[in-house]
C-alpha cells in the first residue's frame, strides 16, 4: 500500500496533460457508476486528442445500454495485446478488483496509474490518487476534472453524471446521498439529462427472468441476531439453465426495505463454493470493517467480499463476523 495521500486536482490535471496513450477500466461486474465513469473519462481524453481505450474485464449490463458511446467499451481477452501507458482505475478500491485487467500490467514500473475514487478502503495505489470518500459516486469526481478542463456539457455527458448518482445513491435514498449528489443532479437536469428516460431505461426494464431470480432469493428469506439482520441467498442450483449471468443488482435492495433491520446480506453463489456477498447497514454497523475480514471492501454502509464454500458454511461464517458488530 502506498501512503494514503491525495494528489490535488491540479497535480492530476497536469499528470493527464503530460500523459498519452491510455487504458480507462473500472471493476468486476460494472454498475451504474462504473461505467458512466469511464464513459465520461473517455469524452474528458477525446477533448484532449488523447490516444485511449476503455477496456473491462465483464459485460455491461443491458440495462445501460442506452447510453451513447457505450458500444466502445471493450471486454478484456487474452487473446488480445495491450499497449499502453496509462492505465486509468476508476471506481475500485483495489487493483484486485479490475479483474484480468491487471494481467494487461507486465512491469508496473513501465506504466502510470490514476486512480479516481470515492471507497474508503481504497489501497491509494496509483502513480496519482484522487479519492473522495464524501463524493456519493465516482462519476461526480470524474466530472469535477472533466469541468477543470473546461469541457461543455452536452446531452449525453449530463445523462451519464446524473444515471452515475442515481445508481450510486440508489435514486437518492442511501446513506450516502447528500446535497451536493442533488445539486450535481439538477445541473444535469438543467443540461438536458431526462430523469423520466433514465429512470425507465434503468429500472423498469427487468428481465422475467431476473423477476424469477427475485422470487428465489425472496423464498430463502431469514432473520437473525433478534431480527436484526437479515439474509437471502441464490446458488448455483437457483438458475435455470445455469445462466448465472442474471442480472441481480439491486436484489439487497428489497432486504434494506423490511422495518428494523440493521444489516442486510444478500449471498450469491458465482461459481461452485464461490460467493459473492452484499452486505448493507442502516445506522451503525460498519460492513466496510466486516468486508474486510473477508479481504472484501466498500463503503461504510454498502461494502462486498467474496467467500469460498458452501452456503451454510458461509452464511455461519459472516454470521459469527458480525457478532461483535450488531
Ligand atoms: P455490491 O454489494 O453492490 O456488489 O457492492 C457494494 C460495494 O462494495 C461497492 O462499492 C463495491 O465496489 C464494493 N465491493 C463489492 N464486492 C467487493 C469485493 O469483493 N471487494 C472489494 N474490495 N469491494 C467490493
Ligand atoms: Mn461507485
Amino acid at each position: 500500500m502506498k501512503s494514503q495521500e491525495n494528489n490535488t486536482y491540479s497535480e492530476v490535471l497536469t499528470y493527464i496533460k503530460n500523459a498519452d496513450n491510455f487504458l480507462i477500466t473500472t471493476h468486476i461486474n460494472p454498475d451504474g457508476d462504473a461505467i458512466t465513469s469511464v464513459l465520461l473519462f473517455a469524452v474528458i481524453l477525446d477533448h484532449l486528442d488523447k490516444k485511449f481505450r476503455i477496456v473491462i474485464n465483464d459485460p455491461v449490463p443491458h440495462k445501460f445500454d442506452f447510453l451513447s458511446y457505450v458500444e466502445n467499451i471493450e471486454y478484456f481477452s487474452s487473446k488480445q495485446s495491450y499497449d499502453y501507458n496509462t492505465l486509468v482505475v476508476l471506481d475500485a478500491s483495489d487493483l484486485d478488483r479490475i479483474g484480468r485487467l491487471k494481467e494487461t500490467i507486465k512491469n508496473p514500473g513501465d506504466i502510470g496509474v490514476i486512480n479516481i475514487d470515492h471507497h474508503t478502503s481504497n489501497l491509494y495505489f496509483g502513480t496519482v490518487n484522487l479519492i473522495e470518500p464524501d463524493k456519493s459516486s465516482t462519476v461526480e469526481i470524474v466530472y469535477n476534472i472533466f469541468s477543470d478542463f473546461g469541457i461543455r456539457l452536452t446531452k449525453d455527458t449530463a445523462t451519464y453524471i446524473y444515471t452515475g448518482i442515481i445508481c450510486d445513491t440508489g435514486r437518492f435514498l442511501f446513506p450516502n446521498t447528500n446535497s451536493n449528489s442533488f445539486q450535481v443532479a439538477a445541473q444535469m437536469i438543467k443540461a438536458g439529462a431526462e430523469p423520466h428516460e433514465i429512470g425507465r431505461n434503468v429500472y423498469y426494464r427487468v428481465s422475467p427472468d431476473s423477476m424469477h431470480l427475485l422470487s428465489k432469493a425472496l423464498a430463502t428469506l431469514d432473520f437473525h441476531f433478534n431480527d436484526k439482520v437479515s439474509s437471502m441467498y441464490l446458488t448455483l442450483n437457483s438458475y435455470s439453465n445455469n445462466n448465472n449471468k442474471i442480472d441481480t443488482e439491486g436484489f439487497v435492495d428489497y432486504l434494506m426495505t423490511i422495518d428494523r433491520t440493521e444489516v442486510q446480506l444478500f449471498f450469491q453463489e458465482i461459481e461452485k463454493n464461490t460467493f459473492k456477498l452484499s452486505l448493507r447497514s442502516r445506522s451503525y454497523v460498519d460492513v466496510n470493517a466486516v468486508a474486510k475480514k473477508f479481504n472484501g471492501g466498500g463503503h461504510l454502509r454498502a461494502s462486498g467480499c467474496h467467500i469460498k464454500g458452501n452456503i451454510n458454511d458461509v452464511k455461519k461464517k459472516v454470521l459469527d463476523a458480525l457478532k461483535n458488530y450488531i
